[in-house]
């Protein structure tokens, strides 16, 4: 009963999803009412025009809901605490982030300079760690791997962990069109709630007042001319009505500019005190054109403000980190027990470290890639979408043998296809698609006190099942939202 019940609901949203058989007349009509919705309730991006900066467009968006198995997303829910408890143990063993990093930082300049931050802020963080404030926004990513049924991670990003915003408007709206559609069969029921802006807000908000000093402000770290401003301005909007704290938005050119370092570690920027300093940029080597921009991070990193991400963090967050602690044992290290553990486990991909060409277990892995390569991710230590290889790529960067270390080699996920209508910029089109979900975690700490530690929230973004990356900012995917099955 429950069963006939569950496809039918099904049935009818994948109705929805697609056109066919119902003419491109009815999909439009639907990706007309997802694109008003949007645009009268602020899901937007800049259309990234210099001369009009407040030129502005519909987000990327999928017209309905994509089918997800419940049960995979409790899972990935119930996982994200002890991740947030996992990556704040790993930022915290500099010795374990230094042997592990040290390698990729020989042939990745970006890698080094991050670990060079790292040793000339060390005197600075150890001297503080007793009291040291402590934001974390993490996003652990996730695809469904068909072949396996299992629910696997992607990566897990402690920078810049954009859309939580934007999401959870997406959210929203699907509820708004399946609601209006009244297609027989359809069970808002299965349409998670979702509550990342306030989540993310309330974090923030913790960390100020943590920090404790009257008409403090939130610094946000911004890149010029950046497209997925809206998504930050309704963090910014939401930290304003939810905690009256106010915010700044100044790109790390600007800081190196009109911030100051007093004695004690106060940072403040013109006039005023900063408690947190969040970035949505400092996460790639093109936030970083000169000197001046690494002096701002210096400056940034060694003061008293809660760094969302600290550089240790952002350090934890890299996908060499991801891969060492898919090894034997070492995840074990950081949780409480074999059953955190396992729950991480669980979600772990196969990952292989290049280190060690010569090292038997890498040449033969090597080998298999080489030979197959479609079954793998060839990733650098790079984050923001674009930069992995794939296919005949893999096979090429394998072949020069030198310089890997610089890289991890992963599992392909082999996602689910399925059919959607997706909007961009008022374009609307009919693909075979694949999505990813998203979890968010928020985590504040004072020294060991830890304040809060939460799972705050989803994302889904779809993306056409030929494309091999998946950033929405990038250009590749659009946002989505689950419908539970
Ligand atoms: P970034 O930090 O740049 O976002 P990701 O590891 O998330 O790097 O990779 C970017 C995109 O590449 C993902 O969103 C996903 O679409 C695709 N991708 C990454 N790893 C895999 C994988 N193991 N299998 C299949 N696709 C992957
Ligand atoms: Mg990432
Ligand atoms: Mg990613």
């Amino acid at each position: 009963m429950s069963q006939a019940k569950h496809s039918d609901s099904e049935a009818a949203v994948d109705e929805m999803r697609r056109s066919e058989g119902q003419g491109l007349a009815s999909s439009q009509a639907l990706a007309d009412d997802a694109i008003i919705w949007a645009s009268l309730h602020g899901l937007l991006v800049g259309l990234g025009d210099e001369q009009r900066p407040y030129a502005l467009t519909h987000a990327p968006i999928s017209v309905v809901p994509v089918p997800f198995p419940r049960d995979s997303f409790q899972k990935a829910r119930a996982a994200m605490q002890v991740f947030n408890k996992l990556i704040d143990r790993v930022s915290r063993d500099g010795d374990y982030l230094q042997r592990t990093l040290q390698p990729a930082a020989e042939f990745d300049d970006f890698t080094a300079k991050l670990l060079e931050v790292y040793r000339h802020t060390e005197g600075i963080r150890n001297a503080r760690a007793a009291d040291e404030l402590v934001l974390a926004i993490n996003r652990s990513d996730y695809m469904l791997d068909e072949p396996s049924s299992t629910l696997l991670q992607v990566e897990l990003n402690t920078i810049a962990s954009s859309f939580g915003c934007l999401s959870t408007l997406v959210s929203r709206m699907h509820r708004h069109i399946l609601e209006r559609s009244a297609q027989p069969g359809v069970d808002l029921g299965r349409l998670p709630e979702n509550h990342a802006t306030e989540e993310i807000a309330d974090a923030i908000g913790a960390a100020v007042s943590e920090y404790g000093a009257e008409e403090s402000v939130v610094l946000f770290v911004v890149q010029p001319n950046e497209r997925n401003s809206y998504d930050q301005q309704w963090l910014q909007q939401a930290i304003w009505e939810r905690h009256k704290i106010r915010t700044v938005r100044l790109t790390l050119a600007q800081i190196a500019e009109r911030g100051a370092l007093d004695a004690n570690g106060q940072l403040r920027v013109d006039d005023a005190e900063v408690a947190v300093a969040y970035f949505r940029a400092g996460y790639s080597p093109d936030d970083y054109p000169t000197d001046l921009e690494w002096k701002a991070r210096e400056m940034l990193e060694s003061s008293r403000a809660a760094q969302c991400p600290s550089v240790p963090y952002q350090l934890a967050g890299a996908k060499k980190v991801q891969q060492d602690l898919a090894g034997p044992g070492v995840v074990e290290r950081f949780v409480d027990g074999p059953e955190e553990a396992a729950l991480i486990r669980a979600c772990f991909a196969g990952l292989w470290s290049l280190d060690d060409v010569e090292e038997a277990a890498t040449a033969e892995v090597l080998a298999r890639a080489e030979a197959s390569p479609d079954d793998y991710v060839l990733k650098p230590q790079r984050e923001g979408g674009g930069n992995n290889l794939y296919g005949a790529q893999i096979v090429q960067r394998l072949q020069q043998r030198t310089g890997l270390a610089a890289y991890i080699l992963m599992q392909r996920i082999r996602p689910p296809i399925n059919r959607s209508t997706l909007v961009r910029e008022g374009q609307v089109i009919e693909v075979d698609t694949l999505s990813e979900l998203g979890i968010y975690g928020t985590f504040v700490r004072r020294g060991d006190r830890v304040i809060l530690n939460r799972e705050a929230g989803h994302l889904v973004r779809t993306k056409a099942a030929t494309s091999d990356e998946g950033g929405v900012a990038a250009g590749f995917a659009v946002l989505d939202s689950p419908y539970l099955t």
